[in-house]
């Protein structure tokens, strides 16, 4: 299976569905992750062209540790993300090319211009996809893609998460992928959250993780909790723990504590049961 993650910065895939890619990477499933900017902007110290620089060597980094394919598109800057009709045909062309079985991105319902941008590119391009005449220097897919939106937190409408699935298994390696982000988590996100990092690679790294998630944390205590990215990873299964009770079980559904949410888009192709057999049986 091909397997499309689009983001408009780097990092989005990486904190929504870097558990799942990394499954799919272990299945011999081939795996992509598309930054739709080059993250210029992600910074209050670096010039932009220094910070696009810096968090295209920490993609690279994040490529080797989970195996797959890193593309981003390094001429269109950060915070400038716009749906119009050249990038539409530019993320036509780009999907035909690879010609995943299923397309993973933003929704449209965001607090990110670019966030947005990227979920109405990728509804956009998703029928388009199939037309010949659209694009004709590209051969069209015969079959649109599943799409899958990533989880956010965002109102009117509400996220709903129709996978929710099991990441205990992978919050070490999520918790990694954040990190060598660091550009982002120790330094860009800590200042506009008004953060103190610690010094020391392993103070950091321990602020990084936060509170401790253990089998007796409640999903209260991690709903209450502020910050920290092991919080972050464990409020997806406190917030659908109905979901992942529902889907797994009283017994394994209760004890999950990390999971990553997925909600079906309805413009890609049909999510049957035989693709969600290879994609989501976990
Ligand atoms: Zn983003």
């Amino acid at each position: 299976m091909k397997i499309l993650m689009i983001g408009a910065h780097q990092d989005d895939n990486e904190f929504r569905c870097g558990g799942l890619a990394h499954k799919y990477v272990k299945m011999g499933y081939e795996v992509r992750f598309l930054s739709l900017t080059n993250g210029c902007g992600g910074h209050h110290i670096m010039t932009p062209e220094e910070t696009s620089r810096r968090r295209a060597g920490e993609s690279a980094s994040v490529a080797k540790l989970l195996g797959i394919t890193y593309d981003i598109w390094s001429d269109s800057d950060d915070c400038t993300l716009v749906a119009d009709l050249d990038t539409r045909r530019r993320l036509i062309r780009y999907i035909r090319e690879f010609a995943p079985d299923i397309v993973f991105s933003h929704r449209t319902n965001d607090y990110h211009a670019d966030h947005r941008a990227a979920g109405l590119l990728v509804q956009d391009a998703s029928y388009l996809l199939t037309v010949p005449h659209e694009c004709p220097d590209v051969p069209a897919m015969r079959d649109m893609p599943v799409i899958m939106y990533y989880e956010d937190k965002f109102l009117d409408p509400e996220f709903r998460a129709d996978i929710v699935l099991d990441m205990n298994d992978e919050i070490n390696t999520k918790l990694h992928i954040a990190s060598l982000n660091v550009s982002q988590v120790y330094e860009w996100l800590p200042y506009t959250e008004h953060q103190e990092v610690p010094e020391g690679e392993a103070e950091r790294l321990e602020w990084l993780k936060g509170m401790e998630i253990t089998a007796d944390t409640t999903d209260k205590e991690v709903l209450a909790a502020k910050r920290g990215y092991s919080v972050r990873f464990a409020r997806t299964a406190a917030r659908f723990r109905r979901e992942l009770i529902a889907r797994y079980g009283k017994k394994r559904g209760s004890r999950v504590r990390f999971a990553e949410a997925y909600q079906l888009c309805p413009y890609g192709g049909p999510l049957t049961k035989e693709l969600e057999e290879k994609l989501f049986n976990f």
